[in-house]
């Protein structure tokens, strides 16, 4: 069995003494080693700091052995496998860091004038082109932060359009299936629209007359994942999108399930008006924890007016940018996106190629359908949604039987994953599946990973019947045990960094 390492590791703030040095800062003209105090003299009074940072001070070994230490409590993508369902957590090729921490690349700075920063305006240029061509669509832009941040852009793309055409007032509806990502109702309420919400019919796709029913002059638009959140492609998405049109409303589309239709189909040919792309999921950008990430936004040809400024722009010989756009909705962020993250996307792109994508797709969906296969079959799980039809890149898979039969829930199991060395996959997600355990694989882990795992739940499953208190009170062998789920993510409770924890010890009375 897997057995973390387990330090009793402090935070940094408490190793080191003072005046230790783990570098030294670069001599002076005459050969005189400069210490921070004479570096910081040489700034203008007005722009030196009142008082000094508040830094910890340690020697190059010890911040190395503190930092390898934390890893070593830790588990990431390269570590095993990460199923981690709707995320794509892939393995992310080490030539995509080398890439984009190249020396020249990092030191640009986005002040500098345009005649100095052609390589990088033409490797952003060239991946809008790409990302075009993936999805179907006429123009990309690449500013978004995160598909969150893309979604948002899109909502904002459709109240600039309805506002163009005189029905601004008019267009207040936003349509999102049950099975959507959080994000997409968040999104549309955040741009104004109201959010109408649409059943999924038994076989988990968007129930074509629960749609017709919702559509009406006020719908602005429909946002859709395809394939959706259950890992099933969206049949009907021709009529679906037929139906969306008729009524004068535009299609969104969440690109956060890409993954399996790399090079295979494309949203635009699906009749997708808006379509954004999380890079970091799809393109292989290592994220968790909130980042970074870049959710760039492509547009059919008649929205591409509102896309945010700067555009850029190619005259035949050199790369611009273009803030000559009267009908652009603005900035949506700062520069030009999360250019290291779109670095990565570039050299993954480019490295794969037209047929390398499509392999990505084709081994993603084999292996979500080859896990699928042997985890339906364990007792005390189930398939729900038509069991007997293919899935795309993921599955949802039910632990319901489980639960009632043992009191051994989705979360129980999700734990016990990590004694046995495996990342969980997402649980409660989407909402309309109960004890929800969402499982992608990726392509990126062998056939002989994907058997551990299965093989895994199949023990887990078994030792729920046997010994459910195992699993109950799991993970036994980790760093940290059972954490309290509500008090990690409370506001009150919540403490993300070290000034935060000092504020919080000395509110204490
Ligand atoms: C991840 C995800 C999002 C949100 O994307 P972020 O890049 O995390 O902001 C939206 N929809 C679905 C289906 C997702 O899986």
């Amino acid at each position: 069995m897997f057995k973390q390492a387990s330090w009793d590791e402090p935070v940094v703030f408490n190793l080191g003494r003072k005046g230790r040095r783990g570098h030294l800062p670069p001599k002076t003209e005459n050969e005189v080693t400069q210490t921070v105090d004479d570096i910081s003299k040489l700034l203008p009074t007005n722009m030196r700091r009142k008082n000094p940072p508040m830094l910890p001070e340690l020697s190059e070994v010890e911040a190395v052995r503190h930092f390898v230490r934390l890893s070593e409590m830790n588990y990431g993508v390269d570590s095993g496998l990460y199923p981690l369902g709707s995320c794509t957590m892939k393995y992310s090729p080490k030539i995509n860091e080398q890439l984009a921490a190249l020396p020249l690349l990092g030191t640009l700075n986005p002040y500098q004038e345009e005649s100095t920063i052609q390589g990088i305006l033409e490797i952003l240029y060239k991946l809008e082109r790409w990302l075009a061509e993936i999805t179907g669509i006429h123009e990309v832009c690449l500013h978004p932060a995160a598909g969150a941040h893309g979604e948002l852009l899109g909502a904002l793309i459709m109240r600039a359009y309805y506002k163009q055409k005189g029905e601004g007032e008019k267009r207040t509806e936003i349509i999102v299936p049950d099975s959507a990502h959080g994000t997409n109702p968040a999104s549309a309420a955040m741009a104004g629209f109201n959010v109408v919400v649409v059943p999924s019919d038994d076989e988990g796709c968007v129930s074509l007359g629960a749609l017709k029913a919702a559509v009406s002059e006020k719908t602005a638009g429909l946002m859709l994942t395809n394939p959706n959140t259950l890992g099933l492609f969206e049949k009907n998405i021709d009529e679906i999108a037929r139906t969306i049109h008729a009524a004068g409303g535009l299609l969104y589309y969440d690109g956060a399930n890409l993954n399996p239709l790399l090079c295979k189909a494309r949203p635009g040919d699906m009749g997708f008006d808006i379509v954004h792309v999380n890079i970091h999921k799809t393109f292989s950008t290592p994220h968790g924890g909130g980042g970074p990430g870049a959710g760039p936004v492509g547009v059919s040809k008649e929205l591409t007016q509102f896309l945010p400024v700067p555009r850029v722009t190619f005259d035949g010989k050199n790369y611009h940018l273009n803030y000559d756009r009267p009908n652009s909705i603005g900035k949506i962020r700062g520069f030009y996106g999360n250019t290291a993250v779109l670095l990565r996307a570039y050299a993954y792109i480019l490295s794969l190629g037209r047929e390398g994508l499509a392999e990505v797709a084709e081994v993603s969906v084999l292996n979500a359908n080859y896990l699928m296969k042997k985890l339906k079959g364990i007792k005390g799980l189930e398939l729900p949604y038509n069991g007997a039809r293919p899935r795309k890149h993921e599955c949802v898979i039910s632990a319901k039987p489980l639960k009632t039969e043992t009191g051994v829930s989705a979360l129980n199991i999700a734990k016990r994953l990590l004694d046995y060395g495996f990342h969980s996959p997402t649980i409660y997600f989407p909402l309309i599946v109960e004890e929800a355990m969402m499982i992608e694989p990726t392509e990126t882990f062998e056939k002989e990973e994907l058997d551990r795992f299965a093989e895994t739940m199949k023990r887990i499953c078994a030792e729920a019947y046997a010994t459910p208190d195992t699993v109950l009170k799991a993970p036994h062998n980790t760093a940290i045990g059972r954490l309290d789920e509500v008090k990690a993510s409370h506001p009150k409770t919540m403490t993300l960094s070290w000034r935060m924890h000092q504020k919080k010890i000395k509110q204490k009375p």
